[in-house]
């Protein structure tokens, strides 16, 4: 069996690690040349982690991780509203819940996925994926697959050209902001804080490290903020933040020359909001049951090259 993944990030490199592993041949084309992720970070909660584990891979994401022992709410001043610990589903071995860079885990996915064999081909994508397997790549080569996983990101390339009348992601009116502090010493949960606009909250990535976000809803037309004006803006949103934690003050430690590293960008889950981590564990823990399964189905969007009625999922 030969399968074609499109895309080289969180899905698509967890199908082609889960399909190596089960000697089916894999190529993977990835559009981005340099195929890096931007320097924020992300929270696997227990299935994430169980599903890494699946993969072989939870240990060393967990190492070089933060192990966290729950969420907590407060209001924007500071006060407790209530404690969510998170439940030890896994055993002594794993924590309930890890935080870690994008950058540290994509390393992790790609050490992984070039050990596994897989023929990896960067800055390339699929121009055409034809219902019998067919596909001609974006250099000028073709290829032949029993599958296609199109697993390229929300704006989907491959379900496009699969699916040409599929409509597209929609705008659900919040953005989230980023940004990575050094870790304060004691934090230990994911630590909301909710403000009159929208929410903020600390996440710690490692012992050295954390980031901060912010959820709030803008209008479509001023999602688009100038560069320059980032870290006076998230400074600004922060604001009212400011008495939230009297031992730590990261909430205000936004420099002003931070602008090229400040993220603010619509929400690309899906139609999912950011309000509580899900998406990425949702593209993982597909994979851990198509192996154990043995079943290459159930990926959004997945295409089966060669399908039946029911063959597309
Ligand atoms: C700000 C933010 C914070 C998040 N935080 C969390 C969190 O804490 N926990 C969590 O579980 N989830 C989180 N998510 C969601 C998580 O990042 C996504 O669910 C996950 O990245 C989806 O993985 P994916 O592989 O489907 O897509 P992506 O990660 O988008 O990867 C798609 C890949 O395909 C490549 N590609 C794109 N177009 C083409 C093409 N035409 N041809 C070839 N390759 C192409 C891209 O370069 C990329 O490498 C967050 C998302 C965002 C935006």
């Amino acid at each position: 069996m030969r399968v074609l993944v499109v895309g080289g990030g969180i899905g698509g490199l967890s199908a082609a690690i889960a399909l190596r592993s089960r000697g089916v041949d894999v190529d993977v084309v990835e559009i981005n040349p340099k195929w890096d992720v931007y320097g924020v970070g992300i929270i696997q909660p227990a299935n994430a982690i169980r599903a890494l584990d699946e993969l072989g891979l939870a240990e060393q994401a967990v190492e070089q991780g933060f192990a966290m022992k729950g969420s907590r709410f407060h209001t924007k001043d500071g006060h407790l509203l209530g404690e969510v610990p998170a439940l030890d589903l896994l055993g002594p071995k794993y924590p309930p819940m890890n935080g870690i860079t994008r950058p540290k885990l994509h390393a992790i996915f790609q050490d992984a996925v070039k050990a596994s064999g897989a023929d990896i081909r960067l800055g390339l994508t699929a121009d055409s994926v034809g219902e019998d397997g067919s596909v001609a790549f974006s250099d000028g080569g073709s290829g032949e697959y029993d599958l296609v996983v199109g697993a390229d990101g929300i704006h989907s390339k491959v379900r496009s050209l699969v699916f040409p009348g599929a409509p597209e992601p929609e705008y659900t009116g919040q953005i989230v902001w980023r940004y990575n502090v050094p870790r304060p010493d004691g934090l230990e949960t994911l630590d909301m804080f909710v403000g009159a606009n929208g929410k903020a909250g600390f996440v710690p990535l490692s012992p050295e490290l954390m980031y901060i976000l912010y959820i709030e809803a803008v209008p479509a037309d001023e999602v688009k903020m100038p560069p320059e004006q980032l870290a006076d803006i998230f400074r600004k949103r922060l604001a009212e933040f400011s008495a939230a934690r009297t031992d730590c003050n990261d909430l205000q430690r936004v420099p002003a020359s931070g602008a090229d590293r400040l993220m603010a960008q619509p929400d690309q889950e899906g139609a999912m909001r950011h309000h509580h981590p899900r998406g990425y564990r949702s593209r993982s823990e597909p994979c851990r049951k198509q192996r154990a399964e043995a079943r290459l189905a159930r990926y959004t969007p997945l295409v089966l090259a060669r399908q039946d009625e029911q063959g597309v999922t």
